[in-house]
């Protein structure tokens, strides 16, 4: 059953559309347009959401043209997150706080000289566009683990597997939502011990140890990239911990509906989601950002699900603790976020 907006929902393109658009390298897997189109669609807004193939050396010129054609908003996906922050003019507080971009929103002066978002300026802007950066990554992260396994992160034990962007990102958000202790691994060592390292300057109360947690946890987090292609083992050493001592299991991977991490955590009795909705909620609160409008977060699911599992057979994977039909569906293609 296909069940996102279908195209003819939407308004014809005009002179009048507004654009939105996400950049990023490689770009052709995303599906954050079709997400963002059936949210624009849903909210009846005259916009589009494309997709551009940006090399980092042209991330600068990029934003520039977007700012200069009057596009409402951009996405950055790999690898402009880190780049953009030296690129944008102002930076909200959650970029601060994270370090990285994923979410631009241009702005400009109103009549009276206040800087206001491009979409609430309808008769266009007086004077230069402003282009402001945030952060929606890092809410993301524990906005799914909290709704998607019905989780609440405060007081729980974690094991963190990956010490890349999305674990450093995962482990220092962890830290501020008040969970009681962090165990990182990571293949390479010094990247943990980074990782943790930074977690303790900023957030000392909380106890973070390099390595596998003798006791049970109450969730195990996978924030490498095994999984990602299909023949993939586990992310973690069996030898040195058991899914058996886990509540929960959380993989940010979400091209293959169940991972093995996820299936040998089903298997185990661990409640399990894999990492659609942190795809979703950070779409999610990018839409907010550019409208000023509360997100249909079941309208821009439901999109994302037909574009990554829509051409299977049996009901499509909702990235959440219930795994319906899961056993007869086929493994995805290997893809990235966003
Ligand atoms: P990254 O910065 O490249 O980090 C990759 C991580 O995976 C590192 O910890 C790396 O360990 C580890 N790794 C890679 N290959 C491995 C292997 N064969 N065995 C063990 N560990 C391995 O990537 P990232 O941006 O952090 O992304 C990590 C994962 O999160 C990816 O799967 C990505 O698709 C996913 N993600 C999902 C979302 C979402 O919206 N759901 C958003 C962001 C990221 P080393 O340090 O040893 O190299």
């Amino acid at each position: 059953m296909k069940r996102s907006v279908p195209e003819t929902a939407q308004t014809p393109i005009t002179a009048a559309t507004r654009y939105c658009a996400v950049y990023g390298q490689p770009i052709r897997h995303s599906a954050s347009p079709p997400m963002q189109n059936a949210g624009f669609s849903a909210l009846g807004l005259d916009w589009r959401y494309l997709a551009f193939e940006v090399p980092p050396a042209e991330l600068s010129a990029a934003i520039t043209g977007a700012k200069a054609m009057r596009f409402l908003g951009l996405n950055l996906t790999v690898p402009h997150k880190l780049l953009a922050v030296d690129l944008v003019d102002l930076l909200d507080d959650s970029a601060k706080e994270w370090g990285t971009v994923n979410t631009i929103r241009f702005e400009g002066h109103d009549g009276a000289g206040v800087l206001r978002p491009l979409a609430e300026l309808s008769d266009g802007s007086a004077g230069p566009i402003l282009a402001r950066g945030f952060n929606t990554d890092a809410e993301a992260i524990v906005r799914s683990i909290r709704e998607d396994l019905d989780l609440p992160l405060s007081g729980v034990r974690v094991l963190l597997l990956g010490a890349g962007g999305a674990g450093r990102t995962a482990a220092l958000k962890l830290a501020s939502a008040g969970v009681k202790s962090l165990h990182l691994v990571n293949r390479t060592p010094a990247r943990a011990v980074e990782v943790a390292e930074a977690v303790t300057r900023r957030f000392p109360r909380v106890p973070v140890e390099v390595g596998y947690p003798t006791g049970p946890v109450e969730l195990v987090l996978n924030a490498t990239s095994v999984g990602l292609a299909t023949g993939d083992g586990l992310p973690f050493d069996e030898r040195q911990f058991s899914l058996s001592r886990a509540g929960a299991a959380y993989d940010m991977v979400y091209r293959q509906a169940e991972t093995p991490f996820l299936r040998s955590a089903r298997l185990a009795g661990c409640r399990v989601a894999n990492g659609l909705g942190m795809l979703l909620y950070q779409g999610a609160r990018a839409l907010e950002i550019w409208s000023g409008r509360e997100a249909p977060v079941a309208v821009m699911r439901d999109a994302l699900k037909q574009a990554i599992y829509g051409g299977r057979s049996g009901p499509a994977y909702d990235g959440r603790l219930q795994l319906p039909g899961l056993a007869s569906q086929p493994p995805a293609e290997p893809g990235v976020a966003s």
